[in-house]
């Protein structure tokens, strides 16, 4: 059985304590994972401190070499990652395979940027004097990471963070920490100076929070649950932060849609890795005369997945991660038919599997705002359905609500479909498309005024969140 330790500057160390990682899938431990104390996380902060030097002794394309060379690794081990992945997470292996594939094009795509990064040269008000900007990296960058997609969110800070010349202390989540060791041991690999990132395993309310309030870590990139994110903005004080947490999200369905392509998008959209996605369609908002229709393909699809452990080919839809999420998801469709709505599939968990966590894919009908699936995020294998006469009341449906991550317009009118996208309040609005979608080169954030964030993941978006701009007034002509 793999064992995850702690690792600080490339060693590896054994904490006072191990848990046991479980696979959702049997119930059977797959790892064990070191715990680390607050004494573990001081001396990953110093060590990253002085790997801080040694990055910065390097020019930015040299730096951009070794994230490359990270991308070539995880790619010729990604069956033996992805394995790893759902073994622990509990997604199909076909998705496993998918997200180490993405998560590979995430380094060779940050190589490519760090590669291509310019700086400026501005106006100057002295003839004698160039203005220059040059971005620099925070320093030290704790990062701390969820369970859901274990290769491909650590990987957005990894990525950029290195190539931007920040030293990392990374806490992953204490559900996935075989991904994150298997991560790890690419980055050693690549043969960055010694301390560049390190593992800090541990619990979110000691490792994580110490990060949050750590004075020797100078910014924080943080994934989880909004819940998580107000704690970490509390203690962590005038820290930089790129904050990513949940959505609740909707996916508006005009009536001019073609009903069986809204279906056959809506399925991934909605039970890929069995909606434990930020970005999931959990809301779907249908103009009322294709309510029914569409609500029976949606129902058809999902009747179809096949729900099954993480390493069978044949599984379609996995188990859920752990068993809070599950309670969860449960608690939100009992709260629904308990308030009227109509489940017309699945419902409940599945019968005599190897665990609790398996979810039968489901669709109810006849969510209103006041139930608890409208209102907070419920990260299941759920589909809610309401309808909808005026576009200004499908807006008012998206809008009404404490979190703005993605969202969806489905319809053949573009022009129907713009009117409404450009009233939605979300970081993203897929016209045409599913809330699901997204291209991960693109900006990906929370709304302003809302819980689902703070600044811009993605592409060139990380690395600038991860830098800060520094002026330099320096003796010297420009061009004329
Ligand atoms: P979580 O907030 O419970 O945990 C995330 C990480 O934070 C884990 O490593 C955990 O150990 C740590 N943590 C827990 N308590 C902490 C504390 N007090 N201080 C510091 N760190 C702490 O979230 P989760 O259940 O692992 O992930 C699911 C959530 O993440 C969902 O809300 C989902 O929408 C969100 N998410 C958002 C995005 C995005 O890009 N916006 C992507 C994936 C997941």
């Amino acid at each position: 059985m793999k064992h995850v330790p702690i690792v600080i500057g490339n060693r590896p160390t054994d904490g006072a304590e191990r848990i046991d990682v479980i696979s959702p899938a049997s119930g059977e431990p797959v790892a064990t994972m070191a715990l680390a104390g607050i004494g573990d996380l001081d001396e990953a902060v110093s060590t990253a401190r002085r790997a801080v030097d040694a990055l910065a002794a390097m020019t930015i394309r040299e730096r951009a070499a070794k994230v490359a060379k990270v991308a070539d690794l995880m790619e010729r081990d990604l069956e033996s990652i992805a394995r790893d992945l759902a073994n622990e997470q509990g997604k199909p292996i076909n998705e496993a395979r998918d997200e180490v594939a993405v998560a590979a094009e995430m380094w060779r795509d940050a190589a490519q940027i760090g590669r291509h990064m310019t700086d400026r040269i501005l106006p100057s008000d002295h003839p004698d004097r160039a203005v220059i900007t040059v971005r620099r990296p925070h320093g030290v960058l704790g990062v701390i990471t969820p369970w859901n997609f274990p290769a491909t969110i650590p990987t957005e800070y990894l990525c950029a963070g290195l190539v931007a010349g920040n030293a990392i202390v990374w806490k992953p989540s204490e559900l996935t920490p075989v991904t994150a060791l298997r991560i790890l041991e690419c980055i050693q690999e690549a043969d960055f100076p010694e301390g560049s990132v390190n593992l800090v395993p541990g619990m979110g309310r000691d490792i994580g929070a110490g990060i949050a309030a750590h004075a020797g870590i100078d910014a924080i990139g943080f994934t989880g649950s909004p819940a998580t994110g107000r704690s970490i903005t509390a203690t962590a004080g005038p820290k930089p932060l790129l904050l990513e947490l949940g959505g609740n999200n909707a996916t508006v369905v005009l009536a001019d849609v073609d009903i069986d392509e809204a279906a056959r998008r809506l399925r991934s959209a909605v039970f890929a890795n069995a909606g434990q996605i930020c970005s999931s369609t959990e809301r779907i908002i249908v103009e009322r005369p294709v309510y029914d229709e569409l609500a029976e393909a949606l129902a058809a699809h999902a009747r179809q997945l096949r729900l099954g452990p993480s390493l069978d080919e044949m599984t379609t839809i996995g188990p859920l991660n752990n068993e809070a999420t599950a309670a969860k998801v449960e608690a939100h469709i009992n709260d629904a038919a308990e308030r009227g709505a109509t489940v017309l599939t699945g419902g409940r968990r599945a019968a005599d599997r190897p665990t609790d966590l398996y979810f039968e894919p489901s669709v109810l009908t006849g969510l209103e705002p006041h139930m608890k699936a409208f209102r907070e995020e419920t990260f299941g294998p759920v589909a809610m359905l309401m309808p909808f006469d005026e576009l200004t009341e499908a807006a008012h449906l998206v809008n009404d609500h404490g979190l703005g991550l993605v969202a969806g317009v489905l319809g053949t009118d573009t022009t129907r479909a713009m009117d409404l996208g450009r009233r939605l309040r979300a970081g993203i609005v897929n016209i045409g498309e599913v809330a699901t979608a997204w291209q991960h080169h693109s900006p990906f954030g929370g709304y302003s005024g809302r819980a689902s964030g703070v600044g811009r993941i993605g592409g060139r978006y990380s690395i600038e969140e991860l830098s800060q701009t520094q002026t330099f007034v320096v003796p010297a002509r420009t061009m004329p």
